[in-house]
């Protein structure tokens, strides 16, 4: 969907006016939304030197959207949902969790504190390879070789016919979502054997420490997990599922679980598929979450899950993105059947806003 007709949209869906008017609706309940963060950062994404799509929100909007997201609805984990499950109980009217993927260390320094000081849960889903270890991923060294080089024009044959141009920042970002792209569909040896020659390729050293600090360490999970959070599994090296062999699947999505809950000393309930889109995982690496004793899994695609009908296994989100505003975060949150993932309901709405108003 356009950001424009999107953000149009919101100015009227996402207003103070139509928040109170939703309220005042009263709590409907028999859904559940899932809201998806990457990481909470302040620094300026032009000179970020890693992946600035991962960048879901600064702190001061992360607590903005928090504030909002206690007021208007019921902040619960997968515990809580598991627990109505068992009980044979309804959802809460207004459910929503708040996940993050991947365990960068900002979910400590900077979300977690806005999260306990409002009181909320959320769950952090670990990329348990990367948990108190200094190892890049795969996509942040790309981006960060991509911003790093010298070269001018690059060529990479086996990605794109012709030469990438790298002669501004709206080039090299270019690329290196070409690559991304092209990595998530070429086979797990092909990624490996690619990201690991492209420093060589393009001439750039990767400094020891760079990935210091990057992602959270274990005693910082504990003390999340002290302090409400809930964690569970987004795989070992986060590998795209959909182009890894059984062996290899068996081990991240088991092996990952494993690690967390002896780490943690508390049972993994929920797994998160790696750049969850549908075709980014397969039936199998589904059956083998299941076997190995996960009780839901999220997807990275949009919507709404519905208590009445919904796939434990390949529950949809809803996506926060850096360059949202306010007012589309709580349209999305609010009435995501109108905002999300359909193409031209965002438009539709804005008309139908437009008469009912006025
Ligand atoms: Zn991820």
């Amino acid at each position: 969907m356009e950001m424009s007709k999107r953000e149009i949209a919101a100015k009227v869906l996402g207003s103070p006016l139509t928040n109170r008017l939703w309220r005042l609706g009263g709590g409907r309940s028999g859904e559940l939304r899932i809201l998806a963060y990457h990481r909470v950062l302040d620094d300026p994404p032009l000179s970020f030197p890693f992946d600035e799509d991962l960048i879901s929100a600064d702190t001061e909007t992360f607590r903005r959207q928090m504030e909002f997201a206690r007021r208007n609805f019921d902040v619960i984990s997968f515990g809580d949902l598991l627990q109505c499950e068992r009980e044979d109980r309804r959802w809460p009217a207004r459910a929503l969790i708040v996940t993050f993927d991947d365990g960068y260390r900002d979910n400590y320094t900077n979300a977690f504190p806005v999260l306990s000081h409002l009181g909320l849960s959320a769950t952090i889903f670990l990329a348990s390879g990367h948990i108190g270890e200094e190892k890049l991923f795969w996509w942040d060294r790309v981006a960060y070789l991509i911003k790093h080089t010298r070269m001018q024009e690059v060529s990479l044959p086996e990605v794109s016919a012709q030469p990438f141009l790298m002669t501004d920042p709206r080039e090299r970002r270019a690329c290196t979502e070409s690559l991304l792209a092209w990595l998530k569909r070429v086979g797990e040896e092909t990624r490996r054997g690619f990201v690991k020659n492209l420093g060589q390729r393009l001439g750039v050293e990767i400094p020891a420490t760079l990935a210091r600090g990057m992602h959270l360490s274990w005693d910082e999970v504990r003390q999340m997990a002290d302090g409400g959070i809930e964690f569970a599994s987004h795989t070992v090296t986060h590998p795209i599922l959909a182009q890894t062999d059984e062996a290899q699947l068996r081990h991240e999505i088991c092996e990952s679980k494993e690690t967390i809950e002896q780490r943690t000393g508390r049972q993994v309930l929920a797994f998160a598929f790696p750049a969850g889109r549908r075709e980014r995982f397969n039936k199998r690496s589904v059956e083998i979450v299941a076997e190995c004793g996960y009780q839901y899994a999220v997807a990275y695609d949009e919507g709404v899950v519905k208590e009445n009908n919904y796939d434990r296994y390949t529950l949809p989100r809803i996506h926060v993105e850096r360059d949202q505003s306010l007012g589309l975060f709580r349209a999305n949150l609010m009435f995501p059947r109108l905002m999300v993932g359909r193409t031209h309901a965002a438009a539709k709405a804005v008309l139908a806003a437009q008469q009912a108003y006025g």
